[in-house]
């Protein structure tokens, strides 16, 4: 018998003997089980005597990975992933992969699945614990695997109506609404996963005059400056972005936010909560899911559930290289896979390739200081799209705005959701005291992080808070959140000094007399809605970190490329974090989503009525 083989029967003979043994942990034990566990245990033993089951833990981007293994000391017969909580989307797809991978190379040394670190990670480090509780020498499964034979790539061609780069947020609603237009779309997008940054969203989506915040009175003339219209929408995305921003692409935003939310409504993603949006004066216009699931997560999932159900074709793995333009007009891209070079012919392109939030050289050159910050980016936004369209001549507005957010653990580079503040959590810095208004505009609230003793804060929250929003759990979770049963108890914990202890409680008790007034006396921040008097307290380390990058490819109101004469490019249309002009100097959170939505739906009812018909559609 072959090595192969061998170990393709042991593998085999592994999968069952543990299927075996776990259906034994939870069904009745009868007689024939134990008599087909014994036959298995003793094939196995027959050939690979010293081959035991184990179990081993790593962490995960939301709690543990615990993995069971078959090995012995040469072999890893199979792995399987006992407990996960990972990302949809994300780590769900190292979950799905890597085992295979692992058992099939007899190497731990295999790649991780590009985009989903953590949980590759985690993965590697519970076989290795595994391996070890069980005697066995991690060390020699962490052989370098031979390189692979170079692959001779094979031509080929590819035809569209309309092609899609990019499957984030952008990308996945323009593909959906073009479809709906009844063209035929493709989507190419280089990970091995779907969803990009959008991915990442936690808060919501911000919208103006919308049927939910009409139904919650928000809309109520009564109301006067609070009210969630779309002038003051309008006024608050300019002005909180230095007005820098290109008006008409900001009315074109809020304008079409209401009818965006009735849309994703209409494919499966209702939202059911409005909150308060920074820096918005306690405005509420961010929309929420039911439970305060992420946002980002939700939206891929609902989008990419269309996408399938309409038989939409996405290749992963698949990057666009270069735009191929004849007669002055956009009709396709060069692309590439692992096996081949491709040639994408379509009568209408749409980039959806996201920020530049990952790619450090381009960011520092513009701003150097930024060159050794920690990023909230996935590792595929490094502004390809950017970067392809000025090559035929794009403009680009705004690049060197860069945004940093104020709430990132600093450690790996996860965001702690605004949506926390929104609902009640406030910062205070190692001296125990708030220092800024907390709901203020990122940029704001980064700049007064950035003074503070120390280099980091705290943001503080309690479990009334966790309990109405589900996203909080996660850093609790991973251990991220630190606990304590009383304000002094969490002071001491997060190892504040004494004096800063006394501040620490001192905050809290204001901040909580605040909230009864309804006035925040320090800060004025407006939205004072939830204190923060139910027990337990959290702390989650924080300082800001690269978010956004606002600058990308000049767009117009229909969402067509503009070059750097000021002419439309026909047939490239471009949405989403690629594009620049919408957000001037500041993002405000809950706008990227609603961006992705209203733009991707713009450009992809455009992009389908242009291949079509050479002309743009009506109305997105
Ligand atoms: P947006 O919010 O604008 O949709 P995202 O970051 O969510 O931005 O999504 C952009 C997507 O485009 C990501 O999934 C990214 O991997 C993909 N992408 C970036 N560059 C390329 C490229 N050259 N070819 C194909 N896909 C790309």
């Amino acid at each position: 018998m072959t090595h192969e083989k061998k170990h393709r029967i042991i593998g085999i003979i592994g999968v069952l003997f543990l299927a075996t043994v776990l259906l034994l942990n939870v069904v009745l034990v009868n007689n024939a089980a134990k008599r087909e566990l014994a036959r298995k245990e003793a094939e196995l033993a027959a050939l690979s005597p010293d081959a035991v089951s184990l179990k081993g833990t790593g962490k995960g981007i939301d709690g543990d990975v615990v993995v069971q293994i078959i090995a012995d000391a040469e072999h890893i017969y199979d792995v399987q992933i006992l407990q996960q909580n990972e990302t949809q989307g994300i780590g769900s797809v190292a979950v799905e992969q890597l085992p295979g991978e692992i058992v099939k190379n007899n190497s731990i040394l295999v790649d991780g699945i590009t985009g989903a670190t953590v949980t590759s990670n985690a993965i590697k480090t519970a076989i290795r614990e595994a391996l070890a509780s069980g005697g066995f020498d991690p060390a020699v499964f962490e052989v370098e695997l031979a390189a692979a034979a170079p692959v001779e790539k094979t031509d080929e061609t590819l035809e569209c109506d309309v092609l899609v780069v990019g499957a984030g947020g952008a990308g996945l609603t323009a593909a959906v609404r073009a479809n709906q237009e009844g063209a035929d779309v493709l989507v190419i997008e280089k990970m091995p996963m779907v969803g990009g940054n959008s991915n990442r969203a936690e808060g919501g989506m911000n919208a103006a005059g919308t049927k939910l915040e009409e139904e919650l009175g928000l809309l109520d003339p009564s109301l006067g400056e609070l009210q969630s219209t779309v002038e003051n929408y309008i006024a608050d995305t300019y002005r909180l972005g230095h007005d820098l921003a290109n008006m008409d692409l900001v009315r074109t935003l809020a304008e079409n936010s209401s009818e965006a939310i009735d849309w994703l409504g209409s494919i499966g993603a209702p939202f059911t909560d409005v909150e308060p949006t920074g820096g918005c004066k306690g405005r509420k216009y961010l929309h929420q899911p039911e439970g305060g699931e992420p946002v980002g997560e939700y939206l891929v999932t609902r989008l990419s559930k269309v996408i399938a159900d309409q038989g939409i074709e996405v290749m992963l793995n698949t990057k666009a290289t270069e735009l191929i333009v004849e007669d002055g007009q956009v009709v396709g891209v060069k692309a590439e896979d692992k096996e081949h070079n491709y040639t994408i012919r379509a009568n209408a392109v749409v980039l959806a390739t996201g920020g530049f939030g990952a790619n450090f050289e381009l960011m520092s050159s513009y701003d150097p200081s930024l060159a050794n910050a920690v990023t909230t980016n996935h590792s595929g936004a490094t502004g390809d799209g950017i970067m392809m369209a000025q090559a035929i001549g794009a403009d680009t507005v705004d690049m060197e705005q860069i945004q940093l957010h104020p709430t990132v653990i600093q450690e790996n580079g996860l965001l702690v959701s605004e949506s926390l503040r929104s609902k009640g959590a406030i910062i205070v810095n190692t001296e125990g005291k708030r220092f800024v208004n907390d709901l203020a505009a990122r940029d704001v609230v980064s700049q007064a992080e950035l003074k503070q003793p120390d280099g980091y804060c705290y943001i503080v929250f309690d479990q009334a808070l966790v309990d109405g929003l589900s996203l909080a759990q996660k850093f609790i979770d991973r251990g991220f959140a630190i606990s304590g049963a009383t304000y002094e108890e969490l002071g001491k914990n997060i190892g504040l000094s004494d004096e800063a202890v006394k501040n620490f409680v001192a905050t809290m008790e204001k901040w909580n007399e605040d909230v009864k007034n309804g006035e925040d006396t320090e800060w004025g921040r407006e939205s004072l809605d939830y204190d923060l008097t139910t027990a337990p307290f959290y702390a989650i380390k924080i300082a800001p970190g690269i978010h956004h990058t606002m600058g990308g490819i000049k767009i117009d109101t229909e969402a067509q490329v503009i070059d750097t004469d000021g002419n439309v490019i026909p047939g490239l249309f471009a949405a989403g974090e690629t594009t620049g002009g919408i957000h001037g100097g500041n993002r405000v959170g809950g706008n990227a989503v609603c961006d992705f939505v209203v733009f991707g739906r713009i450009a992809g009812a455009n992009a389908a009525a242009f291949a079509a018909e050479g002309v743009l559609a009506a109305a997105a």
